[in-house]
């Protein structure tokens, strides 16, 4: 649909980047990143009409629209930087250069080449930087030396990729890398991309392996400051379990859930972590409630004596499900491990089995009162729960 419109209006389309790395590659990807030779809003808003898109998304300023389709489906269209309309006899050379010319603005070569989809031309590959020989070699490269000092942010991009596809790093790239990372530009970029870059590192598979890479090139202490990097630890963290899969779901916000695990072995750093970016309140609660929450049941899970169903139950609802498992994996104590495991598995979903309903029944009057009993016979039956297993 796309082509056809396109060469209906006399442009020239492209899918870019990311999903033309991950078509070559044979993997899966969500969204498509479509770049134009003309004006992409207008290509934009007749492909929407024409697939009946739920959303149109205009950025008139910088000549951009995304629309999504019934199934969710995201399309992002540009334009390329060269104005196609100003050169209505452009020769071959010139259109090419202009998908290159945005192709040149990208960061590595892998994520830079094209498919053309124009009707007539469709399937036809740019790849002017040799991305295709480096995607076949496992090879990260930048297109030029000023890549990293450019866009500093590229130095994360680069490590995510590199544990994302397993590749390895050009040597000239490297040592761009290196020199980028202690010339001190990371410190450059604001936090709040900073930020964006950890949060697409979070939600990758395979976490631990760029957290390795970014430890490997000095930047773990600055983008986690005062977080301690323990491999251990952090390879039990990452290397996700059914549970954590389970827990997602009740996770209000689960990327947090790796910033709880790189801080697990300091749980005073999260503080600097909460200074560093600019987090939503939400965020910052969740953090703060998880350092604290943390550190409480800690203490508590580990006394030796007998501890009440009830005292387990009101220490461990403060706590965030983000801070569940670097709960889990902090004590180190069977008894402490087993008492989570109660709350986990069962104290956590006991209900008092009563209503207010029934009480209206029995005569009492509604009112606050409705909640302390209902309340405390809630209690009771966690009491129950744990005297039966401790
Ligand atoms: P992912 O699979 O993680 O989404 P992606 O390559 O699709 O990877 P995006 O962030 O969606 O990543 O970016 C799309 C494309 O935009 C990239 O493939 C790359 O060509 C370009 N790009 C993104 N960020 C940068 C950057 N900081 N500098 C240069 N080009 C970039």
């Amino acid at each position: 649909v796309v082509g056809k419109w396109a060469s209906q209006l006399g442009m020239r389309v492209f899918l870019v980047g990311g999903i033309v790395r991950d078509l070559l590659l044979g993997h899966k990807q969500k969204d498509l990143d479509i770049v134009v030779e003309g004006d992409a809003l207008v290509l934009a808003q007749e492909v929407g009409k024409t697939l009946s898109a739920i959303k149109f998304i205009p950025h008139e300023r910088f000549k951009t629209a995304s629309i999504i389709l019934k199934n969710g489906q995201k399309i992002d269209f540009s334009t390329s930087r060269v104005e196609f309309y100003q050169h209505p006899a452009a020769l071959p050379e010139v259109e090419v250069s202009t998908i290159r010319e945005d192709l040149y603005r990208r960061d590595f070569t892998i994520n830079s080449m094209a498919i053309e989809i124009t009707y007539g031309h469709i399937g036809e590959l740019f790849d002017p930087f040799g991305g295709l020989l480096d995607l076949r070699e496992g090879i990260i490269r930048v297109l030029h030396n000023l890549s990293f000092v450019e866009d500093p942010t590229r130095i994360l991009r680069a490590l995510r990729f590199l544990g994302r596809f397993n590749f390895k790093l050009e040597e000239n790239t490297e040592k761009l890398l290196v020199d980028a990372i202690a010339g001190g530009f990371l410190n450059l970029v604001s936090s709040a991309r900073i930020l964006y870059e950890l949060k697409l590192i979070f939600a990758e598979k395979d976490i631990l392996k760029i957290l390795k890479f970014l430890k490997h090139y000095g930047v773990f202490q600055e983008v986690f400051p005062k977080a301690f990097y323990e491999e251990d630890y952090l390879k039990r963290y990452f290397n996700y379990t059914v549970e954590y899969f389970r827990l997602l779901k009740e996770m209000k916000i689960p990327w947090l859930h790796g910033v709880m695990g790189v801080y697990a072995k300091n749980l005073e750093g999260i503080e600097e972590f909460i200074k560093k970016y600019p987090l939503t309140g939400e965020e910052e609660e969740v953090l703060r409630q998880g350092a604290l929450g943390i550190k409480e049941a800690l203490k508590l899970l580990s006394l030796s004596r007998e501890v009440k169903g009830v005292e387990i139950f009101e220490t461990l609802t403060k706590l965030p499900p983000e801070g569940y498992w670097a709960l889990y994996l902090l004590l180190d104590r069977f008894r402490a491990r087993e008492r989570f495991k109660t709350y986990f598995e069962e104290l956590r979903f006991i209900k008092p089995e009563i209503t207010g309903e029934d009480l209206k029944a029995l005569g009492l009057k509604p009112g606050p009162l409705y909640r302390e009993i209902l309340h405390k016979i809630k209690m009771l039956k966690i009491d129950g729960v744990l005297k039966n297993k401790d």
